[in-house]
């Protein structure tokens, strides 16, 4: 009998954002495709921090990133703080491994010293510059230039010894056609003459991405580089080292770029602010105060659920989808190459949707967290207020305005709305309503009566309708008016109309 044996690769993916600032949402989405990939088949979504170049780290950064993933549910399995034979994981931690590993290619060949000055090389700039030229330090030029290629054995010891400041360069081969593949976009063939000899060791020891990234994919056995769009012109520079190293390549799929909402560009933070929304998840305390998504009354659910769907889409029928949901549907392979425009309505619709599923308890609690007047009123009450409103509310925040009415009396009257009740009969209307307020015992049948009341005088229904709803909310809006009655009780309803009368009557 044969036997098959399946070899299930346990897939691990990385994110690996530099802490240069807020996590942009093109940031968050190419985490969440990364955790939705790993967790379909149970693999590891692992943080990886890249923080080699110490000048453009923001201080509070990393914390931003792991708080934005926690609120979003995207909670990495390994990652800064966990202990496991993959860590560290902040590359400033890492150092020791990678001038382990450049040493390798050093030794074989694949890369070399460079002394050459910051002014030796803006000379060689300026040279080429003259010729109309651009300067690439490679094949064409690096054996005239100063490196380990160009000195004796000899002098590159010497220098070394006496400690001559220096780079490590990556041997870039001449003429070689470099096949990359990408997941989603398929072959492509680069000759690496275009490539330049990129710097794999700063000057000051420590590594730069390109090297950082590879070695640190290779070590921590990444099965899939799940990346932005931005960073396929490395590609073939990696796959160089790679190849260099004699190490297996991982699987790549660049995913496709989150554009402004003309789809023009890059989704900028201008753009956001132009258009009235962040592009950020949550609020960001560092020196230029940011507000996120969550301020703006998203909930994570809508926003995933939103992001998801930038690039992907799951098959029809089926919109409103939580993690879970989305982690089963979700094909690496069904991402497209083409840029999505950010649409503020469509994820306004999503949040809509995750309100409508959302325990009114929990939207409560983040309305409360995000409005210091919905913290004055009686959670039990606001429980039930949010239950009557919110299948009106894009947002947590709208909520507040759709339903502020219930706990606080108008502060003001919409003039529109007074034009239309201020007609005679309003008095009759007014002193009718707070008559009832005081013979009624119950408020349950307060609009009953008021019908009942209109039909004997001649009072068309709707002025009366239209009257009492701008003495109890302010205008023309707001829940059945039966229900506003019922839920803020005859004494609020003779109070409100009181106040009313003094204005307007
Ligand atoms: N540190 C890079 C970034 O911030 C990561 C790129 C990659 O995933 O390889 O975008």
């Amino acid at each position: 009998m044969i036997k098959i044996i399946f070899i299930n690769i346990l897939r691990r993916v990385r994110f690996a954002p530099s802490p240069t600032g807020p996590l942009h949402i093109g940031g968050l989405r190419t985490a969440l495709f990364n955790y939705l990939f790993a967790k379909k088949t149970e693999g590891s979504f692992i943080l990886r921090i890249e923080d080699t170049d110490k000048k453009r780290e923001v201080a509070g950064a990393e914390k931003y990133i792991v708080d934005a993933l926690n609120w979003c549910g995207i909670v990495p399995d390994e990652g800064p703080g966990t202990k496991s034979p993959f860590g560290p994981y902040r590359q400033s931690e890492r150092n020791h491994l990678y001038n382990k590993e450049i040493k390798k290619l050093i030794a074989s060949g694949h890369a070399y010293y460079a002394f050459d000055s910051e002014e030796e090389l803006a000379s060689c700039r300026r040279e080429c510059e003259k010729k109309g030229q651009t300067f690439i330090y490679n094949y064409s030029n690096r054996l005239s230039l100063k490196n380990s290629l160009s000195l004796s054995k000899v002098e590159v010891a010497d220098l070394l010894e006496k400690g001559e400041k220096h780079v490590v360069r990556f041997l870039s081969p001449k003429d070689k056609t470099v096949k990359t593949i990408d997941l989603i976009r398929g072959e492509s063939n680069i000759n690496s003459s275009l490539l330049d000899d990129k710097i794999l060791m700063k000057a000051d020891g420590t590594p730069t991405y390109h090297f950082a990234n590879v070695v640190d994919d290779h070590l921590m056995e990444i099965t899939h580089v799940i990346r932005g769009e931005e960073w396929l012109p490395s590609l073939a520079l990696h796959f160089l080292l790679y190849e260099a190293f004699g190490w297996k390549k991982p699987s790549f799929a660049h995913l496709p770029l989150i554009l402004n909402p003309n789809g023009k560009g890059k989704l900028s933070k201008r753009s956001g602010e132009k258009n009235g929304f962040p592009v950020f998840p949550i609020k960001w305390e560092g020196e230029a105060k940011l507000v996120g998504f969550k301020e703006h009354g998203f909930l994570p659910s809508g926003l995933v659920n939103y992001l998801a769907t930038l690039g992907w889409s799951p098959k029809e029928g089926s919109e409103v989808l939580s993690l879970e949901e989305l982690t089963e549907m979700f094909q690496l392979k069904s991402v497209v190459s083409a840029g999505a425009n950010f649409d503020l309505e469509k994820l306004k619709w999503y949040n809509h949707k995750h309100i409508q599923g959302a325990g009114n308890e929990h939207l409560v609690n983040e309305l409360q967290a995000l409005n210091t007047s919905a913290q004055e009123t009686n959670k039990e009450r606001l429980t039930e207020a949010v239950g009557m409103v919110k299948e009106r509310a894009n947002t947590i925040l709208e909520l507040w305005g759709l339903l502020e009415y219930l706990f606080f009396e108008p502060k003001e009257y919409d003039d529109k709305s007074l034009k239309k009740i201020k007609k005679d009969g309003l008095n009759k209307i007014c002193s009718e309503i707070a008559s009832l307020c005081h013979s009624l015992e119950r408020p349950d049948k307060l609009v009953e009566n008021l019908k009942l009341w209109g039909e004997k005088n001649g009072i068309s229904m709707g002025q009366i309708m239209m009257t009492a709803r701008t003495v109890l909310v302010g205008e023309l809006s707001g829940i059945d008016l039966q229900k506003i009655v019922s839920f803020i009780g005859l004494k609020n309803v003779s109070k409100r109309t009181r106040v009313f009368m003094k204005k307007h009557i």
